[in-house]
């Protein structure tokens, strides 16, 4: 254990906002794990949770203030519980938190694809008001280079985690990606290209690797030139950007939840749906509180446009199995 990893009390913070409508709230912090490329467990120290009770109170006051979606985060969230002994834990969170109140719905931040609890898998896209959205950071779709990052899953996994998500329907999957990690050749990084090109991933994150001192990674070899690593990077956003782009279009038609943010686009207030596609509406709501149901019109280029139908008491967001047959990318 580094001087970084003692045992520390979970730190109180003030939820964050993340638009008018929508609140962060912590309940887990640290990492126990150790990927080769990441300080994250030297700098924040051992994972540990916020106890249920807790978490459930904190929500609850969100809720009071108005917030009309809360967004469960953490630095390792599906490790959420094990330090407290209790398996389970962040499903039986959020169907609590979910519990409160019928006017609300809940949204899970990143979680690493080995840590999805098979319980919370099977909720996405069949729970009312749990947001059709996860993400999963990928990081690499060649075993040898997961292997090298020790990241404790492999393509084959995170694959059937995805095909398991998108049988319910659409949802929105981003996925984290390094390129240019020690070891990626030109094979490697192939296999990750192929691999996004046919999972279900509708938002990608790419990153260029760069060598953080201390970690077990700056100690490996074959480095990648960072020319070679900026054109990998180059390809997999292009993909990303047609990927996003083929779910918004598989959109249009759709009812779907939404929630205002803050500002307004060049048509109207601007919004954020279940799937994480940012919504612009062509006009303003009626007055009432709710989450809105939003019949989607077009989209932009960036956003998708719709019309407000209603306010739904709890709306469940459609699910159309035509949505996700319509995403051939
Ligand atoms: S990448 Fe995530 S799981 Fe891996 S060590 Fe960092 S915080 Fe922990």
């Amino acid at each position: 254990m580094g001087p970084g990893r003692a045992a520390r009390p979970f730190a109180t913070e003030a939820p964050r906002h993340a638009g008018r409508s929508r609140a962060l709230l912590k309940v887990q912090d640290g990492c126990d794990s150790f990927c080769a490329f990441c300080v994250v467990p030297y700098v924040r120290g051992r994972s540990r949770s916020l106890p249920l009770g807790e978490a459930l109170e904190r929500a609850g006051r969100l809720l009071e203030a108005g917030f009309l979606e809360i967004v469960l985060t953490g630095a390792d969230l599906g490790d959420y519980g094990r330090d407290l002994g209790q398996d389970g834990a962040l499903p039986r969170l959020v169907e609590g938190i979910l519990g409160l109140g019928i006017r609300h719905r809940v949204r899970l931040s990143s979680i690493e694809p080995h840590k999805v609890d098979p319980a919370l898998a099977a909720m996405i896209g069949v729970t009312p008001r749990l947001c059709r959205h996860l993400h999963l950071p990928l990081q690499s779709g060649s075993n040898r280079v997961l292997r090298a990052m020790r990241r404790g899953y492999t393509r084959e996994d995170y694959g059937s985690l995805l095909a398991g998500l998108a049988e319910r329907g659409p949802v929105g999957i981003g996925a984290d990606v390094i390129v240019g990690f020690p070891g990626e050749g030109d094979a490697e990084f192939e296999e990750t290209r192929r691999f996004l090109e046919e999972a279900p991933v509708t938002f990608l994150h790419v990153f260029r690797y760069s060598t953080r001192p201390g970690t077990a990674a700056a100690r490996l070899s074959g480095g990648v030139p960072e020319a070679r690593a900026r054109e990998r990077s180059e390809i997999l956003r292009a993909l990303g950007e047609a990927k996003t782009r083929a779910l918004r279009r598989a959109l249009v038609g759709a009812r779907l939840g939404v929630v205002l943010e803050r500002g307004r686009g060049a048509r109207g207030p601007l919004g954020m749906s279940d799937l994480y596609v940012p919504v612009e509406l062509d006009q303003d709501p009626d007055s009432g509180e709710g989450i809105l149901d939003v019949t989607i019109t077009g989209e932009d280029g960036v956003r998708l446009l719709g019309t407000p139908v209603s306010r739904s008491v709890g709306a469940r967001t459609v699910s159309e199995r035509a949505v996700s047959d319509r995403l051939t990318l």
